[in-house]
């Protein structure tokens, strides 16, 4: 470690809470919102149930709907830069479909996310400590689906994408044989890749919204340092994940496929819940091994990895049940 910082372990996650505009479509219904935000702590947020009474949560940060990505981005820095002081960063966006997940993290070419952003933020400072440091990033970028791993950066994007194992190392690490590690230089160049991973990701899919509704897209940053004035080195990851939507599936509507592509986001979504719980909670047995999703980030999660969760959600009244869902799970897991 750089800086040796004693931090404890309930200081390392966070939860972030944003919530998202109404939109076009429920104006148009007539939905109203029933996130309230007029309280005076800043992060503080009551939800207006149905009988009209209000529910209060309470998170390290509430993000308004009129928030924007720089601000978004502004609270998150600190957390995603640590991974060049070495530190395992994992931040994911949480919440059911619709709600912003994808806006939060990838963002839109006009209005970019937290990732594009991180990037940047990555190579501006690495070139700022140039005199004393010499960094490499490269990105691997990988989706978890029915609980099978699939690499999204192919070499030839008309190809299906690579199915991964998880192993473990001889250091005692998650390790994932075989995924691919691209070194880049530059924001233009993860860029490049992030869209050439996007189209492998949707190979063989009709809807491609749906897709990715209900898998796990996961970004990998792997940094290596090395400090030029002592030799030291360090090797880091920052995971960027954008989880499958949280929503509870109408058990009449499911059958066949999409059942058991239901009960694989139920596992996952808790397993992770779980594993985030006993860190804060200190338990000793931390339950990594009960899914993908917590397999592969075991050794960037605990210890003292930096977590970071977005609960998203719909401001929509029509969306209540859900909203209390998520901002239940991530009451839980703060
Ligand atoms: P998810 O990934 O959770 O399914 P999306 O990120 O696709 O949700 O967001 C759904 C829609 O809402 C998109 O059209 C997106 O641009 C819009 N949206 C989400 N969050 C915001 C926000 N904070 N401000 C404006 N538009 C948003
Ligand atoms: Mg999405």
């Amino acid at each position: 470690r750089l800086y040796n910082e004693v931090i404890e372990l309930k200081g390392n996650i966070r939860v972030f809470c944003r919530c998202r505009p109404l939109n076009q479509d429920e104006i148009a219904k007539g939905y109203t919102s029933v996130i309230d935000l007029s309280s005076s702590q800043e992060n503080d947020l009551q939800v207006i149930c149905s009988d009209s009474s209000k529910k209060q949560f309470k998170f390290d940060h509430v993000f308004k709907p009129e928030d924007s990505q720089e601000d978004v981005f502004m609270q998150t820095l600190p957390i995603v830069i640590s991974v060049l002081d070495g530190y395992n960063v994992c931040i994911f966006a949480y919440g059911q479909t619709g709600t912003g997940k994808t806006f939060t993290m990838e963002g839109t070419p006009e209005n970019r996310g937290v990732n594009y952003r991180t990037l940047e933020e990555l190579f501006k400072i690495s070139k700022d400590r140039s005199s004393t440091m010499k960094y490499e990033l490269s990105v691997s970028m990988l989706e978890v689906y029915n609980e099978k791993i699939r690499d999204l950066l192919v070499e030839n994007s008309d190809q299906p994408p690579k199915k991964l194992e998880i192993k473990q190392s001889a250091e005692g690490t998650q390790e994932v044989p075989g995924l691919v590690e691209a070194r880049v230089h530059g924001t233009s160049e993860v860029w490049e890749l992030l869209k050439s991973g996007s189209r492998v990701r949707s190979v063989g899919s009709t809807n491609a919204n749906e897709l990715s509704s209900r898998s796990h897209c996961l970004l990998r940053v792997t940094v290596t340092g090395e400090n030029l004035l002592n030799g030291h080195k360090t090797r880091s990851h920052l995971w960027l994940v954008d989880l499958a939507g949280s929503e509870r599936v109408g058990k009449i509507e499911v059958e066949g496929e999409r059942m058991k592509e239901s009960q694989f986001i139920n596992k996952s979504l808790s397993a992770l819940g779980d594993v985030i719980f006993a860190l804060a909670s200190k338990t000793s047995h931390i339950p990594y091994r009960n899914s993908k999703l917590t397999h592969i980030l075991q050794s960037s999660l605990g210890g003292d990895c930096k977590t970071l969760m977005f609960v998203q959600t719909s401001p929509s009244v029509a969306d209540l049940g859900e909203t209390i869902c998520s901002l239940n799970f991530a009451t839980r897991v703060r």
